[in-house]
């Protein structure tokens, strides 16, 4: 996924994981990638890109290397929500 995207020079370089990508790619045991619900992005306008999500009302995390958006303040989400994750038969949409 690279170029532009709305206008700004960013790619996206995370999305869903399974427990086995996010464990591989040092992810926290809880994270909402778990259910589709944040994206990693690099490139060149991560701070307007950020300040676009949080105006949006995404929480936008400056990483080392990357800018981490996710739906929902970390723990915000019922604990049910990661057990779904967890359990078979249920996944969030690839793309
Ligand atoms: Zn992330």
């Amino acid at each position: 996924m690279h170029g532009a995207r709305r206008g700004l020079s960013v790619s996206r370089t995370s999305y869903y994981r399974t427990l086995q990508k996010n464990r591989l790619e040092g992810g926290k045991p809880a994270s909402q990638h778990l259910l589709g619900l944040a994206m990693d992005f690099v490139g060149q306008d991560l701070d307007r890109l950020a300040e676009r999500a949080v105006s949006q009302g995404f929480v936008a995390l400056k990483e080392r290397d990357h800018l981490h958006i996710q739906a929902y303040p970390a723990g915000k989400i019922p604990a049910t929500w990661y057990d779904l994750a967890l359990g078979i038969g249920w996944r969030p949409p690839a793309s």
